[in-house]
């Protein structure tokens, strides 16, 4: 690529633009369909019976480059899991840029090679995209929306509704490391060193855990809001309680620490490696030897139950402390940590 910086002509329609599309992206995640060059990409149909699924991210985070992850990584997680989410099997993904005048094109070129590393080891397709290029000063470097595309396999019903009384709760592992790491990041706290974000695609890991235990109720990435919203989702969804152990939650000492230093709540801290899944009962240790044996599952635990609401009062979900007290936890208010993905 001749251009060390994006230019305002790189958003342009004619040949700058064309040199951006073959010379950055296409040289990193050209699919078959992308290669095309076609204004719309032409996807093969679903088996009879299967249903498409559709999810569509946005990510701003700041800033780009972190430990253990990029903004370009990160698009493919974020949409990848959601998609994953329903039980569907991640196809296909779109991909919108928005640049800003005087951004490197290195740094770009970075961000395009981690999203087709990621994509390739999610097995999803990059099938079409879109540049756009913003005046310096009116963007942030690059802006990224990710719509992924996913198959659902006929009979299979997941929902964040269907929550009963008896349930397991299973996370797939340690909770707050990739908003801790962007905190540190920002505000250069020294212990950035030993963070990382968890950022990572886990629709393999969903999979394996339907095929262990097909009538898992639903599963949810507790990103923005952590598993605090997460769960406050869920019993509003379902009518239900969640009691959680907070002995059981795994949390890595430094994020525990980092959070008591700046006076956050783990449980509220986001998260874009990680999955909730309830189970009934009878199939919550197959499901949790299914997480365990996903190399981003290894610290899978079952982290509490599912209970009957009572009557008078919303739904909830309660923490049992390490001390044998209960405390509500309730859904993050406001903006915690602005501009986490
Ligand atoms: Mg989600």
């Amino acid at each position: 690529m001749q251009d060390t910086h994006v230019l305002m002509g790189h958003g342009s329609g004619g040949s700058m633009m064309k040199r951006i599309i073959d010379e950055v992206f296409l040289e990193s995640y050209g699919s078959e369909y992308l290669q095309q060059g076609n204004d719309a990409a032409v996807l093969p149909a679903p088996a009879p019976g299967e249903r498409v699924v559709v999810s569509t991210d946005s990510f701003v985070v700041t800033p780009h480059f972190f430990p253990g992850g990029d903004i370009g990584h990160l698009a493919v997680c974020g949409t990848v899991n959601d998609v994953a989410t329903s039980g569907a099997v991640p196809k296909y993904l779109t991909c919108g840029f928005i640049l800003e005048e005087g951004f490197e094109v290195e740094q770009l070129q970075r961000i395009c090679a981690s999203m087709a590393a990621t994509a390739a080891e999610a097995g999803v397709a990059l099938v079409t995209g879109d540049t756009k290029v913003v005046n310096r000063g009116h963007g942030d470097g690059v802006y990224i929306n990710t719509t992924g595309v996913g198959f659902l396999p006929e009979g299979r019903n997941l929902g964040g509704q269907l929550c009963q009384p008896g349930d397991m709760v299973l996370l797939s592992g340690s909770l707050g490391d990739h908003g801790m790491t962007i905190m540190s990041c920002r505000e250069q706290l020294g212990f950035s060193g030993d963070l990382q974000t968890d950022a990572a695609p886990l629709n393999h890991l969903v999979q394996d855990v339907l095929a262990a235990a097909p009538e898992t109720r639903c599963f949810r990435d507790p990103t923005r809001g952590g598993l605090a919203s997460t769960l406050n989702e869920l019993a509003e969804q379902s009518g239900v309680d969640f009691a959680i152990e907070e002995e059981a939650v795994p949390v890595k000492d430094v994020v525990r620490g980092a959070c008591e230093m700046l006076g956050y709540d783990v449980f509220q801290v986001a998260n874009e490696g990680k999955m909730v899944a309830v189970v009934p009962a009878s199939q919550a240790e197959a499901a949790l030897a299914a997480m365990r044996a996903n190399k981003y599952g290894t610290e899978a635990a079952i982290v509490g139950e599912v209970q009957a609401a009572a009557p008078d009062r919303k739904p909830r979900v309660t923490v049992r402390t390490a001390f044998g007290s209960t405390r509500i936890l309730d859904m993050l208010v406001g903006e915690q940590l602005p501009r986490i993905c």
